[in-house]
């Protein structure tokens, strides 16, 4: 015991300097038992568990695993913990390096084409996704980029230039797209991207007369054979690690689904184009809308679900025809919050990846799921949070 009163100085002195705030115990010895089943960590096939302590209670905690029966192998700052990835996950696996966004030497292309010179394609087919009885337009556009040096990655977006000008008289300016289709494109020849794109339809705040955004219109309304400047591709905050065994948490709403149908396509689909990329692991969405009919995708999500019934789960928060626990309308951070024990013992694995795509806000509700049962578990969320966004963990893209 005195080694790790020494160890727990050590560690308070080097937290001070590296302002760490969360440590990693690993600990064997804790038998499931209805005391330890309490402890609701996950235990590794060697049965050692992790635990994760905040620093103000790393006293504490030993003394309780200690009157547990556990004897504590390892004490490791959180992000120490999380880089050892490679060596260790909780299931005893050996796992790949993490990220693409952290392996420097991964070739990400970034603006092959830029305002001044946008590559003109053409659009090859545009599809409504919102069904009978649904709200608003949502399209599926498949562009082609024949001739093009167009090559792009899972989670990056795309601009595109609207014609036309703006209400200065100057071109309009390009708004970005998340990339909805794989690198391989929809046709599997490499020539292709997809987009999912919502027509922006508002009240005016004071005339109430209605407003349609202008790119988004655009778009909504082309014809197939029709033009459209492309600039990027952009974007390293969503890219999808190469790890076959990772755990991939996606939360979305609307049209932010379109990174996520691009990994799922990629995990799930594209084994044969991809055979160093066989996805094995756990990939979980939270998808949120309004009506059943504007669940994006829905045909080909549930045929995956049933396809790959252990590597792929859905779970829907359908606000207007769903409830919550207090009988208000079901926002997916209610279904967060539902899950998040679960989801909480997933995040804590090394190599866990979640990501947030879609509306502006909606982090929010997620971070109060998040916080009220890590909160049961003595650790501070947004701690936590900084700690998985520093090691490339923890990825937003909202608009
Ligand atoms: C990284 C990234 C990825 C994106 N991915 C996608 C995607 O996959 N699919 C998608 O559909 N969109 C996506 N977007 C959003 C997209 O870029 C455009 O912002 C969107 O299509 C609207 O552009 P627009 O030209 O139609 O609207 P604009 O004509 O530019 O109008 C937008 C403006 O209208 C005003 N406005 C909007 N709503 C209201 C309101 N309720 N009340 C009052 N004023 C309002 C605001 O001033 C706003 O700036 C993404 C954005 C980013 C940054």
């Amino acid at each position: 015991m005195s080694h790790y009163i020494g160890k727990i100085l050590y560690l308070m002195e080097k937290q001070t300097m590296n302002n760490q705030t969360t440590f990693v115990y690993e600990v064997e010895g804790l038998r499931q038992s209805e005391t330890t089943d309490k402890v609701n960590n996950p235990v590794r096939q060697s049965g050692t568990v992790y635990i994760t302590v905040p620093y103000k209670r790393m006293n504490q905690e030993m003394q309780r695993i200690s009157r547990m029966g556990g004897k504590i192998v390892s004490i490791k700052p959180l992000s120490e913990h999380s880089k050892a990835n490679g060596k260790a996950t909780q299931t005893g696996e050996k796992t790949k390096p993490m990220t693409q966004a952290k392996d420097k030497k991964k070739e990400i292309p970034v603006n092959t084409y830029r305002p001044k010179n946008p590559f003109v394609g053409k659009c090859l087919s545009s599809t409504e996704l919102v069904r009978e009885g649904g709200e608003g337009t949502v399209r599926h556009l498949l562009f082609d980029l024949s001739g093009s040096e167009l090559k792009y990655l899972e989670g990056q977006s795309i601009g595109i230039i609207p014609p036309g000008t703006d209400d200065k008289g100057k071109p309009h300016k390009l708004r970005l797209y998340s990339i909805a289709s794989t690198r391989h494109g929809d046709n599997l020849d490499d020539n292709t991207v997809s987009l999912c794109v919502r027509q922006l339809e508002y009240k005016h705040p004071e005339t109430g007369e209605k407003v349609y955004g202008v790119c988004s219109s655009y778009l909504c309304n082309m014809n197939e054979g029709d033009d459209v400047s492309i600039t990027g591709p952009v974007g390293k905050e969503m890219l999808l690690p190469d790890d076959e065994d990772a755990t991939i948490i996606m939360i979305a709403t609307g049209t932010g689904i379109a990174p996520f149908r691009a990994f799922l396509w990629r995990m799930f689909k594209e084994r044969e184009q991809n055979p160093d990329y066989q996805f094995k692991g756990l990939a979980w969405l939270f998808f949120g809308c309004a009506y059943t009919p504007n669940i994006l995708y829905k045909e080909e999500l549930e045929e995956l679900q049933r396809q790959f019934p252990e590597n792929f789960r859905v779970t829907y928060a359908i606000s207007r025809e769903q409830k919550n626990k207090d009988g208000g309308k079901m926002y997916i951070q209610h279904r967060i919050q539902e899950n998040a024990e679960e989801l909480w013992q997933l995040i804590q694995k090394p190599n866990a990846h979640t990501y947030i795509c879609g509306l502006k806000g909606m982090e929010g509700g997620i971070d109060e799921g998040m916080s009220a049962v890590t909160g049961q578990f003595n650790v501070d969320w947004s701690d936590y949070q900084k700690q998985l966004k520093k090691d490339h963990r923890w990825h937003v893209e909202t608009y």
